[in-house]
């Protein structure tokens, strides 16, 4: 790990920091970009394949019309202009995982150009983040490098490749410079994918698992000493696949190019790997031209000019965008503005309305989202969508608390259960025997034996100081190991001394 770094409140006084992010989405079409192979993540490695997007001579791509029709739907929603012509071009450059030794991308001629995407910081500021373009082009194969350190090819024994998702549909959503952000630069990076995030999801057009890498986020970074007039050198950290992790990425490079320029040295333009284990950056490749990609229209697909008319009745069926939704469901919920804001940082929104969709009330779905499971997201390191449970089963939970089968804290248990992978809640109720000892006779036992252990508190109780039985309720509760109603026991217990 590089040690040379400036605190971070002296590169904020010294420097201002410019972003530009590139993000990729892989799209949920059935089929691949230019053949008819099925997307589907997680099949057999190379069982997805076929001619074309092997890259066989002779064969020959078509342009998957889904495809371009959720680029339009992304540039709408992202207020860009949508061209009325465009033309694939190819990428020229050589990997193992790209067997035609050219990716088909678009290059000059984009197909949406000139947005903008407004988002909320933490402390509701909003900040308007300008788009350059989206365009479409054909994800790569992927490649897994056996028995070397962190995955990388360096020091690799072998290498394996999976042709599986070579050919997938990614728009390419890049940013214009966005500067001005100072000290909340890394904040503002993270916002920004996720508000791209939860975007593309409203417009059903990817699931953007950042975990899978259907949403993969590349950081440029640069400084420029206050006052100057130019924009300092980025470097452009890669595939970085979770939202923290854009954060931490764009922080260290802030703090490391700082440490560089004070220090008189030069920030070299090229790509960065980020480390999760220390949230480290190294030095991948130094940045090419796009010159050295000798990109060329592509000989093979007609160009794409979209119908102002399909446009435009894409244009209106647009789903209502988040930050709609957001206050609908804010008056639906009755949420203050704080308390909505919460559960949007949380990444929350989504979830909780799921678990509402699935019968439980907004105010019990969303304490469990925003407290416990929250709390077992951030013990994971991993975001509150990423953990293994579904609304549905948070629904169910909360279902089997309101209808006395459990209390809360063996509700938690039953999610416990539920993340550790036992199976639906009903089975981690069965498997761990978790049910509310609901017997009355089995809780009078337990009564007794409490008030017999405890003979002075008995006495305070029976002598009217009622505030003592909480004493008993709780050597009840710890008998039968937490499965007792402890308003039941409560009850039970000012009835025996009466
Ligand atoms: P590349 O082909 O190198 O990936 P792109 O144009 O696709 O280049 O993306 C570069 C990204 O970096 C864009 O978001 C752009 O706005 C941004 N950018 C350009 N210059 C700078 C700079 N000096 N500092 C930070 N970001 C920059
Ligand atoms: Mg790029
Ligand atoms: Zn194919």
């Amino acid at each position: 790990m590089n040690t040379d770094l400036m605190d971070y409140d002296e590169v904020v006084s010294r420097f201002d920091p410019v972003l530009g992010l590139e993000v990729h989405v892989e799209l949920s079409t059935r089929t691949k970009m230019f053949c008819g192979c099925p997307t589907e993540f997680g099949a057999e490695p190379n069982t997805q394949v076929c001619p074309v997007c092997l890259g066989l001579p002779g064969s020959l791509p078509v342009v998957n019309r889904l495809a371009v029709e959720s680029a339009i739907r992304i540039g709408l929603a992202l207020n860009c202009e949508i061209v009325e012509w465009c033309r694939f071009a190819r990428k020229n450059y050589f990997y193992p995982d790209m067997p035609k030794n050219f990716q088909i991308s678009q290059y000059d001629e984009p197909i949406a150009v000139n947005g903008w995407l407004d988002l909320e910081l933490a402390d509701g500021e909003v900040v308007r983040i300008g788009i350059e373009r989206a365009h479409m082009e054909e994800d790569t194969g992927k490649s897994l490098h056996v028995g070397g350190h962190t995955g990388r090819i360096h020091g690799a024994d072998y290498s394996l490749l999976d042709y599986n998702r070579s050919g997938i549909p990614l728009i390419e959503i890049v940013t214009k410079p966005v500067s001005g952000t100072g000290a909340r630069a890394p904040e503002v990076a993270r916002a920004y994918v996720t508000a791209l995030r939860d975007l593309l999801r409203g417009l059903d057009v990817s699931d953007v698992r950042m975990d899978q890498g259907s949403l993969r986020c590349d950081a440029n970074v640069s400084l420029m000493p206050k006052g100057a007039a130019e924009f300092g050198t980025r470097t452009e950290t890669k595939n970085i696949n979770s939202l923290r992790s854009v954060e931490r990425a764009v922080r260290y490079e802030m703090t490391r190019q700082a440490a560089v320029l004070a220090g008189g040295g030069t920030v070299y333009q090229e790509t960065r790997h980020f480390d999760e284990a220390d949230g480290s950056t190294s030095a991948g490749r130094r940045k090419e031209t796009s010159e050295d990609y000798r990109y060329f229209p592509e000989p093979d697909l007609v160009p794409v000019a979209p119908d102002r008319e399909w446009v435009e009745r894409l244009r209106s069926s647009l789903p209502a965008p988040p930050w709609e939704r957001r206050k609908r469901i804010q008056s639906d919920w009755g949420l203050s503005d704080p308390e909505l804001r919460d559960l949007v940082n949380a990444g929350a929104v989504d979830l909780v309305a799921a678990t509402v969709d699935a019968g439980a009330a907004p105010a019990e779905a969303r304490s469990w989202w925003v407290s416990y499971l929250a709390q077992q997201a951030n013990n994971r390191g991993v975001e509150l969508a990423e953990l293994p449970i579904t609304p549905a089963q948070v629904a169910a939970v909360i279902a089997m608390v309101g209808a006395g089968t459990l209390t809360t804290a063996l509700a938690r248990n039953v999610v416990d259960g539920v993340l550790a992978g036992e199976g639906e809640p009903a089975d981690v109720v069965a498997k761990r025997d978790l049910a509310v000892v609901s017997d009355d006779s089995a809780l009078y036992a337990a009564v007794d034996q409490a008030l017999s252990a405890q003979p002075d508190v008995a006495e305070k109780i029976r002598g009217g100081k009622v505030a003592a039985a909480g004493a008993i309720v709780g050597a009840v509760m710890k008998a039968t190991k937490g499965q007792a109603d402890a308003k039941r026991v409560r009850e039970l217990i000012l009835e025996r001394c009466s």
